[in-house]
């Protein structure tokens, strides 16, 4: 297989040639969702930056072992060591198990996914489930000296980690950066510094997600679970690990000082970030009251939406950016994005009925190409759709009769479409559970218009005005061609 693919390595700064550690063996660990709340957006971007590399990978030729974690304990309010834990605290304002809270946002999770056609992954280990190796993953970095016990609870010790190893190598903060930024909280008395993060915490009396440990009955700090899983599952040491952009600092900072304490090695080969999402120019969170769940998107069922917005179109919108850029979502510009994709869609339909001549007047036997050097750029999706719009209008005019084809070219055509839009960037045609109901309802509209030609044929200008003017009433715009009319619905 010949390797072109160039990422961008958020530890080093610049991209580089993917060189697998173990080819044709990936290993992929991604930062999954914490399900103590319906996934929103803010889920759909990392969701689906890696699962288009998990499937451009697997197109290479790669057997990829892609890990997408659940976290379901142990990511408390402020993030590292210090609130409530988020599912503990639904389960306790809902009278829920937070098992109840886990098992009903994770099957919301999973749908909204399903929708939005990210391939489930190959493993999806729990943080619950794991609590044993978070567990000896502690006691390794306690053996190695660089972390203590202070009331039951295990702190890891970032001042002599630093002094070993340089902490801050990913988010490019020193030590001094982390103390300036680093509030004063309750508990911090029991850290040597304030930088120290949690590595187990003791469980107040209150506290419901508890086991037992060496230090106390308590759980484990929310960096463990990703040390610990993605090397149970792929590894000391892996190819990529990813995530959104927020989660550089402190989980994967901490992630990485935790690898090496404990392994005395780094773990991850590639580090990959994908950007954030703004909803008109505004970052999204609580305080904004611009949450907007998945499902509201689907429904259009947010006061900041103006119409639904169908999974598909979420999907697009988001691919037609690149992953490192900020997308700011907005109707107007999700509106462009559905017609976009109705654009390409329409394409892909008219390909289907080309017929080939005996040469080719069109540029399209360097899509494949160009799209293979857009995603080997950096996962450069934004440039692969630009390509398929240009192969869309190639289509267009071959199906208008003003460019011909090959059987050739026609057959490689329609096979490079189909990879890159349906394969690679992972779009499908959206007829969802009215697909049979909308077929139906587009052959009675073609019956009547069969009708219409009757009736023409047979000088019958009242019924065939009927028809034409009903079915415009109807919202249909009818356009008379010499192989007889065709129909569409007002946009
Ligand atoms: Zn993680």
């Amino acid at each position: 297989m010949e390797n072109k693919l160039m990422i961008y390595n958020t530890l080093t700064r610049k991209k580089e040639l993917f060189e697998p550690l173990n080819a044709p063996n990936v290993g992929l660990y991604v930062c999954g969702p914490t399900v103590y709340g319906d996934a929103h957006l803010g889920h759909a971007r990392p969701a689906i930056t890696f699962d288009v590399l998990f499937r451009y990978l697997q197109t290479l030729g790669y057997k990829v072992r892609y890990v997408r974690n659940i976290t379901d304990v142990g990511h408390l309010e402020h993030d590292a060591d210090e609130g409530e834990d988020k599912i503990a605290k639904k389960a306790r304002l809902e009278q829920l198990e937070p098992m109840e809270v886990v098992q009903h946002y994770t099957l919301r999770y999973h749908k909204a996914m399903e929708a939005l056609n990210v391939l489930p992954p190959s493993i999806e280990p729990h943080a619950s489930g794991h609590i044993i190796e978070q567990i000896q993953l502690v006691k390794e970095i306690l053996d190695n000296g660089f972390a203590y016990e202070s009331e039951g609870s295990v702190y890891f010790d970032v001042a002599k980690y630093d002094k070993a190893h340089n902490y801050g190598i990913l988010s490019g903060r020193n030590l001094d950066d982390v103390l300036n930024t680093t509030r004063e909280l309750d508990g911090q008395n029991e850290k040597r510094n304030p930088a120290d993060f949690a590595l187990w915490k003791c469980a107040q009396p209150e506290h419901i997600m508890r086991w037992p440990s060496p230090w106390s009955d308590g759980f484990p700090g929310w960096h463990c679970e990703c040390t610990a899983m993605g090397r149970k599952y792929l590894g000391e040491q892996f190819d990529i690990h990813g995530g959104g952009m927020d989660l550089i600092f402190p989980h994967h900072e901490c992630e990485i000082a935790q690898g090496v304490a404990a392994m005395g090695h780094p773990v991850v080969k590639y580090w990959m970030h994908n950007n954030m999402i703004t909803i008109n120019g505004q970052k999204m969170g609580k305080s904004y009251n611009n949450f907007i769940n998945l499902s509201e998107f689907f429904t259009g069922s947010h006061p900041l939406l103006e119409q639904p917005y169908s999974p598909m179109t979420i999907r697009f919108f988001i691919l037609q950016a690149h992953y490192r850029s900020t997308v700011d979502f907005g109707n107007e510009a999700l509106q462009a994005a559905e017609k976009g994709l109705q654009r390409l869609m329409d394409a892909w339909n008219t390909l289907g009925s080309i017929v080939a001549g005996d040469e080719t007047s069109v540029d399209v036997a360097s899509l494949r190409s160009r799209c293979h050097d857009a995603m080997n750029d950096d996962m450069n999706t934004a440039q692969v759709i630009s390509h398929l719009f240009d192969a869309s209008r190639a289509i267009n005019q071959i199906a208008d009769k003003k460019a011909t084809i090959s059987a050739a070219d026609l057959s490689e055509l329609k096979e490079t479409f189909r990879l890159f839009a349906f394969d690679i960037l992972g779009l499908k045609e959206e007829l969802g559970s009215n697909s049979g109901r909308e077929k139906a309802f587009g052959k009675v509209v073609d019956m009547l218009l069969e009708q219409r030609q009757a009736a023409k044929a047979a000088k019958d200008w009242a019924t065939s005005d009927k028809i034409r003017n009903e079915l415009q009433a109807l919202g249909f715009e009818i356009k008379d061609g010499k192989d007889g009319a065709t129909w569409k619905l007002k946009g």
